[in-house]
């Protein structure tokens, strides 16, 4: 039976990539070797690292003063890498769930935090807006898509002092005005490739603004300064990155892809609203074109268990919600086709006309 992998991260991947990539394991580039048994420095190993940096610049549209790099570490490191290198006195975050309250606690470890916003008073539904960002704070953070909970911005924000944006799980699957950032950095493993190797988008005049002595790894100058190559990089995951860049340039880019992405959660958030038994947790205008948070209507809750083992039959994979939310989670990111979409909407039809009179 036909898989349909709604996972939230790990996540899907373009299958022509992963024929590549296993390829590549076994004979990169005609060389005889495999590629995780070359160094790091050949020009071969270069070349795919340049075509991943230009490719990224191309596709998202990242203006000259930016310089992109690719480091190990997750996420999670680039967590506490923005304030060891830019939190000065004091930093502004809005509060959007589990991964800014991470961000959160790290930054906390380098001066002083204010909560600028939040959207804790009800369970992180919806994306704080109108709020006032103080001008005395070094830089404003921001999670733009928010995965654990379906919450998306959609708007790049005007910010009066320096805007970083953590977008693990939307990058590259929107437009996204650059220019309005002075950093965006993520994790590879939503969107992009398999976990280990994390993308950061930095403006230049971020890299005068070091505000510590930091250790090597730590400093985004090290990184920029030595092309992604001051350690070995994760080869692997940024070889399949530039093969997820190179597949998503030959679709059409980011404007095809946002088409897509917009026709895929625009068919599955309709069928939630049409359903009597299911209902979206996210308020409208923020729902996350990548992460589709759903629960059962009151009243229908029992048979939530009678649907997951249904979907699962159907071919379902890994629609179970996060235990902060509970329900149901299909995550839409870019590689998922429509096919799957209109599979798990045809599900939960047949789910609901069988069980409701
Ligand atoms: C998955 C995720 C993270 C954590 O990424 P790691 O690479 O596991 O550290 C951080 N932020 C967002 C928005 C995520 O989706």
């Amino acid at each position: 039976m036909k898989k349909h992998n709604f996972n939230a991260g790990p996540s899907i991947l373009p299958d022509v990539v992963l024929e590549n990539a296993a390829k590549a394991i076994l004979n990169f580039d005609g060389s005889g070797l495999s590629l995780l048994s070359i160094s790091h420095r050949t020009p071969e190993f270069e070349a795919v690292l340049n075509s991943a940096r230009n490719l990224f610049r191309e596709l998202l549209n990242i203006p000259d003063n930016y310089q992109i790099f690719f480091v190990g570490g997750g996420a999670s490191t680039q967590f506490f890498h923005m304030p060891a290198n830019f939190l000065g006195k004091k930093a502004g975050y809005v509060n959007t769930g589990v991964w800014t309250k991470k961000a959160i606690k790290e930054a906390k470890l380098f001066g002083e935090v204010e909560v600028v916003a939040s959207s804790e008073d009800k369970n992180f539904s919806y994306i704080p807006k109108g709020f006032d960002i103080p001008t005395d704070i070094d830089y404003l953070y921001i999670c733009t898509n928010n995965t654990i909970y379906g919450t998306e911005y959609k708007n790049d924000i005007d910010s009066p002092v320096p805007l970083i944006a953590d977008m693990s799980s939307d990058i590259l699957s929107r437009p996204v005005d650059v220019s309005k950032y002075a950093v965006i950095y993520g994790g590879a493993q939503k969107n992009l490739a398999p976990a280990g190797v994390s993308f950061v988008i930095v403006r230049d005049d971020m890299l005068q603004k070091v505000v510590r002595t930091l250790p090597a790894m730590v400093n985004v100058n090290t990184h920029v300064d030595n092309g992604s190559m001051y350690n070995t990089p994760p080869v692997f995951p940024i070889y399949v990155m530039n093969e997820t860049l190179k597949w998503l340039k030959s679709i059409g880019g980011v404007d095809e892809i946002y088409r897509r992405n917009v026709e895929k959660a625009g068919l599955l958030y309709d069928a939630i609203d049409r359903s009597k038994i299911f209902r979206g947790t996210v308020a409208k205008e923020d729902r996350s074109l990548m992460n589709i948070c759903f629960v059962m209507e009151e009243g229908y809750e029992e048979l939530a268990p009678a649907f997951m083992e249904f979907a699962k039959s159907k071919g379902m994979v890994g629609i179970k919600g996060h235990r902060l939310v509970g329900g149901f989670r299909a995550s839409c990111y870019n590689a998922l086709p429509l096919e799957s979409v209109q599979a798990l909407v045809a599900c939960m039809e047949e789910f609901e006309a069988a069980n409701v009179k």
